[in-house]
């Protein structure tokens, strides 16, 4: 997948937005601090007079003017500075503040792509196409734990399918504020429509909103695309996809086991698991399978992988959609 050009305009124009709306911003802190210390608009009228006046003694060859500038400039500066502070403001309030300080807002760091552009990039590519529709469903605010049975201890947990739900979101909100240079990984585990993969969309929006770079793939998608690659050529479309897939902050895999599984997909599963975890990205895995299940379907690699570096969430209850569909809801 690559860029269309109106997919290319349209990160570019927001680029061009968010400069507008950055200088807005800049002048209305501007304004609101002439406002509150008028001696500051003095300081700025004085800094733009000397370096106006240094400039035209340099045109007439003085050869002191430019150390001179510097040093008058600097002053004034610093007494803005002492004046803002005094205030309780910020030294840089009336400086451009960036969302992107690293690219200023333009998307390219010396001629390169700057990483918030390649965000927005896979949003649009493929987070936007499998994702972000079925996000605005299901997420944190719309999920319900009525769904959950609060009647029934389930033998060996000691609490009903609701209070274990309730720890289950629970750690994913924290995983989600714990989301960082280091970001860990979950595996969803539990029988057919118990909400894991609800979950895992709501942890998906969550961090989308933060802007993380988020792809989610269903496994039978996620294995063709490394089938694919495995063929294909450095400079692929499927080629990026794949860089991208093993790079984004969240990588989801849906219903990991429904695949058609063998040594290849077990292999490449490995690579890509471990490929993440040395890069430090966030995983989360949603399986019907059992631990036992999963041992028996990938290799040892795969599985120690998982259970030394996953936080393992079992999540119980009745089928969701099953009783949505009796209640006539879906
Ligand atoms: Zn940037």
């Amino acid at each position: 997948m690559a860029l269309s050009n109106s997919q290319y305009d349209s990160i570019i124009r927001e680029y061009g937005r968010q400069q507008l709306q950055n200088k807005h911003e800049q002048d209305k802190r501007v304004e609101e601090i002439y406002r509150v210390i008028p001696a500051i608009r003095e300081l700025d009228d004085a800094i733009s007079t000397t370096a106006v006046d240094s400039a035209r003694k340099m045109l007439a060859g003085d050869g002191e003017a430019l150390a001179r500038m510097k040093a008058a400039l600097a002053d004034l500066r610093e007494q803005k500075e002492i004046l803002l502070r005094s205030k309780g403001y910020p030294p840089d309030y009336m400086e451009m503040h960036y969302r992107c300080p690293d690219c200023r807002d333009t998307g390219y760091v010396n001629g390169k792509k700057c990483h918030c552009f390649r965000k927005a990039q896979m949003r649009l590519l493929y987070a936007q196409s499998n994702i972000e529709e079925v996000v605005k469903r299901e997420n944190f605010s719309s999920f319900s734990y009525e769904y959950y049975d609060d009647r029934t201890v389930i033998p060996g947990l000691g609490r009903t399918a609701r209070e274990h739900m309730r720890q289950v979101v629970e750690v994913c909100r924290q995983y989600i504020r714990e989301f960082g240079e280091n970001k860990g990984n979950i595996l969803l585990t539990g029988s057919t429509g118990v909400g894991k993969t609800f979950l895992a969309n709501c942890v998906a929006k969550e961090l989308m909103d933060r802007y993380y770079s988020v792809i989610y793939l269903s496994a039978c998608d996620l294995f063709d695309i490394f089938s694919k690659t495995k063929f294909g050529r450095q400079g692929d479309e499927d080629c990026d996809l794949y860089g991208d897939i093993l790079d984004c902050d969240l990588l989801v895999i849906d219903d990991l086991g429904t695949e058609l599984n063998n040594s290849f997909t077990s292999s490449q599963l490995f690579y890509c698991l471990n490929e993440r975890l040395n890069r430090k990205k966030g995983t989360v895995i949603s399986t019907n399978l059992s631990l036992n299940a999963l041992r028996d379907t990938y290799t040892e690699r795969v599985t120690s992988r998982i259970m030394s570096y996953y936080r393992i969430l079992p999540v119980y209850g009745d089928d969701i959609r099953l009783r949505k569909r009796q209640e006539g809801r879906e």
